[in-house]
């Protein structure tokens, strides 16, 4: 017994995966889950060392986005994370198109830590704090800001300390005279184009009209708040305000599809609610329209969570036109081009919240890069209630968000143990039978990758 205890006592500190550089990526695989709040993609790289590392696809996006990067990376070692980034990182986009290519570069960091027996954000430079503050997103779609008040000092009251809401469209939609719209145009919103399986081709066209209706962008939508509306959307944030107080931080979000010039409307009326910031008004392409709107108003503009890389962030922070900004790692690139983002964001005096809607894997893989980057404001936590969230992996401290906060361990790579199989397997997104199946059909995947010639 004492023979076999001490046996044990020594494998322990043995590093079973103490030859990095040896590492070499074998397979790669995914489970497809829904409700953690969203739909998601967990995925697995495998190694010749037995070592898995765990990234996430961004809410709403395909597998397919990471898959098709498989046949680029098998054979590869992962630990060259940056030298493999830029082979595939033509494969992103923004919006969802980034999901793939952060995806991948999340497990890539997750296998060098754990190879080298380190956390990612001692990569990155090490801390700048001890535990990363969460705030707390709150849908709004009921129509009384005291109820959402109510909803918003319960997040208080488990310890939030910064709070997110709607406050737009949603709520005055349905109020007659709160809204100017061309006729017709506001039910179509209501309908999200959503997953399959579509069985006619009038489906597939109804789907795709939906598609469409939702990517007009804000300025052609020829949506207004009239003044009554605005008088509604004061009243509502005066209401929560009412409830919560003014000592707490309240970011503002999905203010609808309405134009810069009802933006600037909106923003003036609340400023003496102090919001933390007003989120995504416009695309965020409008770089010129992003600084005529921070211009007209003191309420912190903020947008990001749709941006892919560096350069697309660049000439909204070179305009002056935000004064947050609020990448998505899963969209951004990963964790090395959020924290290039946040320092060049820095330089320009803007701070970074983190938006993140997923599952454990990417609250910690955002996690790692806030204790690791100074100008870090807050980060994004949507999944209050959802009781299952913590049980999807192990090896981090349940509840993972406690009184407001996440505490970045010491462990290797994202600090996961696993996932839990017969967890996810209860959530699979509809028409999904299955996790980690194999994927050989991606090994050959090939085309010419250049972009320049
Ligand atoms: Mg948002």
């Amino acid at each position: 017994m004492q023979e076999a205890y001490l046996a044990d006592e020594a494998l322990n500190r043995v590093n079973l995966h103490s030859k990095p550089s040896d590492l070499r990526i074998t397979d790669m695989r995914v489970a497809e889950i829904t409700g953690a709040p969203f739909a998601s993609v967990l995925l697995k790289i495998y190694t010749n060392q037995g070592i898995v590392g765990l990234g996430e696809v961004r809410d709403g996006a395909s597998a397919t986005y990471a898959l098709m990067l498989k046949s680029r990376l098998l054979g590869e070692n992962p630990c060259d994370i940056d030298r493999l980034f830029r082979r595939i990182k033509q494969f992103g986009g923004h919006g969802r198109q980034g999901g793939g290519v952060s995806a991948v570069e999340i497990a890539l960091w997750d296998l060098a830590g754990k190879a080298y027996g380190v956390p990612i954000y001692q990569m990155l430079g090490g801390r700048f704090r001890d535990k990363v503050r969460i705030y707390c997103d709150t849908d709004a779609a009921v129509a009384s800001g005291t109820a959402t008040g109510k909803r918003l000092k319960q997040r208080m009251e488990l310890g939030f300390t910064f709070l997110k809401m709607d406050l737009g469209l949603m709520q005055i939609a349905d109020v007659p005279g709160a809204v100017v719209f061309p006729a017709g145009s506001l039910e179509g919103y209501r309908e999200y184009p959503r997953r399959g399986p579509l069985k006619t081709i009038e489906e597939r066209r109804v789907r795709n009209a939906a598609y469409d209706l939702h990517n007009i962008q804000h300025p052609f939508t020829g949506l207004h708040f009239s003044d009554k509306g605005l008088d509604l959307l004061e009243q509502y944030i005066a209401e929560v305000r009412e409830v919560i107080g003014m000592d707490v931080p309240l970011a503002i979000d999905h203010i609808g599809h309405i134009s810069m010039q009802n933006g600037i409307r909106l923003a003036r009326r609340i400023e003496k609610y102090v919001p933390a910031w007003l989120e995504d008004v416009i695309p965020w392409q409008y770089t010129e329209q992003y600084r005529q709107l921070q211009d007209a108003t003191t309420v912190p503009i903020c947008t990001g969570e749709d941006i892919y890389l560096k350069e697309g962030f660049e000439p909204l922070l070179n305009s002056g036109g935000v004064s947050v900004i609020h990448p998505d790692l899963l969209t951004s690139g990963g964790i090395l081009e959020t924290k290039k983002i946040g320092d060049m964001a820095q330089d320009k005096g803007v701070a970074m919240a983190i938006h993140m809607a997923e599952s454990p894997i990417a609250a910690m893989a955002a996690a790692h890069v806030a204790t690791a980057t100074e100008n870090f404001m807050a980060l994004e936590y949507h999944s209050a209630d959802v009781d299952w969230w913590d049980d999807i992996v192990t090896g981090l401290p349940k509840p993972l968000v406690k009184n407001g906060f996440i505490t970045v361990s010491d462990k290797p790579g994202l600090g996961i143990d696993d996932v839990v199989d017969e967890v996810i397997s209860q959530h699979l997104q509809p028409g999904v039978n299955g996790i980690w199946q194999p994927t050989d059909h991606w090994d050959d995947e090939y085309s010419w990758d250049r972009t320049w010639s």
